[in-house]
């Protein structure tokens, strides 16, 4: 089948990047092992394609948040790889996820309980990763009940401890007197389940001291092409997006633009209209903030931004240089994910996951660019 490849905007996905991070984190931890974190389908990158490429390079141990995308992964995780599901079970998710072989992780008593009755039902033990909360406060289960579990020697028949692990509450900032508690604290409970492989770091712990790499790494945005911090892994840009031209014009001093006329032309402007919205992840936040770019010419946007389309000033360029049609830079070489998160008072993980499914797709591997029209990823 052949389908017309028309498109207002299109996402680019290098997954050579994608590979080359892969190999960078992986070379920069060695010998702890990286895993790849692959939740909200590859922060909206494209797991159906994420997962290949980073089997490819060697990577074993995949992270999703919920079972429903360990299922849909299914038919591209290799039977040798591990699948870590990292937000736990959902009540009533216990048999699928036993029978699928997918390891929950553990953080909570309810999950706990119900994944040791499912091995008693079962005959069978069960694997699990169990995570602890060392300061964060948000999943894990505490010193006293990690100790209880220990001291327990039924756990140990019914459920087979494949990681333990734990999530830093301010990996990015390396200098936060919170990491080095964390890490105490995490020792001393994974001490109580010798042998057992441990896990701290997500992409930036992979930046911090080796003393957080641990076992297994779990990188996440680094992958999908966020920088880390000079010394650690050298990180390429993964994602690009640009938009068309829907139209030019020239408005006199004085002409409102958009929504709510919230832009008031100081002098004489030139404009173009871009077709990406809020509706294509492009966040309202950036109205009268933030840019797109052309050739490194940085154009402002101006006025609100519409569900479908922004209006950017474009007097900088020379007449006529853009036309209906043409595409502009909204992130790429010009301007950075980071950059645009900047401007819209988030960050690359909110943009990235906002993305969405109306972009038709390109994806770049093994130098080899591969079209999928809006909307059809696989
Ligand atoms: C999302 C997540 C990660 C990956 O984090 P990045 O900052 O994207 O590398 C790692 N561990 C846990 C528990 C997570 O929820």
């Amino acid at each position: 089948m052949t389908h017309e490849m028309t498109y207002s905007s299109e996402l680019t996905i290098d997954l050579d990047a994608l590979a080359a991070n892969y190999r960078n984190l992986r070379d920069h931890v060695t010998p702890a092992q990286c895993g790849a974190v692959v939740k909200a389908d590859a922060y909206g990158v494209g797991a159906m394609r994420v997962v290949p490429a980073l089997y490819r390079e060697g990577c074993r141990t995949f992270f999703v948040a919920q079972l429903c995308e360990a299922m849909e992964l299914r038919d591209v995780v290799a039977s040798d790889c591990t699948v870590v599901i990292l937000n736990g079970l959902d009540p009533g998710a216990e048999d699928s996820c036993a029978d699928q072989g997918f390891v929950p992780a553990l953080n909570a008593p309810g999950a706990l309980h119900r994944w040791r009755d499912t091995a008693r039902r079962r005959r069978q033990r069960l694997p699990a990763a169990l995570q602890f909360d060392t300061g964060m406060s948000r999943l894990g289960v505490d010193a006293a009940m990690a100790q209880a579990l220990a001291d327990d020697p039924s756990f140990a028949e019914e459920v087979e401890l494949r990681l333990v692990m734990t999530h830093l509450a301010s990996a990015d900032e390396p200098d936060a007197m919170s990491n080095a508690a964390q890490l105490n604290r995490f020792e001393a409970m994974a001490a109580l389940f010798p042998g057992v492989p441990r896990s701290i770091a997500n992409s930036f712990g992979s930046a911090l001291p080796r003393a957080f790499h641990n076992d297994v790494v779990r990188a996440g945005i680094a992958l999908y092409g966020v920088p880390l911090p000079a010394g650690a892994a050298a990180i390429r840009p993964v994602v690009s997006l640009r938009a068309r031209v829907l139209q030019t014009r020239e408005i006199p001093a004085g002409t409102g633009v958009g929504y709510g006329l919230t832009y008031t032309a100081p002098d004489v402007r030139r404009l173009a209209t871009l077709a990406i919205g809020y509706a294509d992840g492009w966040p309202r936040a950036l109205s009268n903030r933030g840019a797109a770019c052309h050739n490194g010419v940085r154009l402002p946007i101006v006025g609100r931004v519409s569900m479908d389309s922004i209006m950017v000033d474009i007097s900088a360029l020379d007449a006529g240089a853009l036309q209906e049609g043409d595409l502009v830079e909204l992130i790429g070489p010009g301007q950075s994910l980071d950059q645009v998160a900047a401007d819209a008072g988030t960050i690359a993980y909110e943009i990235l996951t906002s993305l969405g499914r109306r972009h038709a797709r390109s994806y770049l591997e093994r130098g080899i660019t591969t079209a999928c029209i809006a909307g059809d990823v696989r």
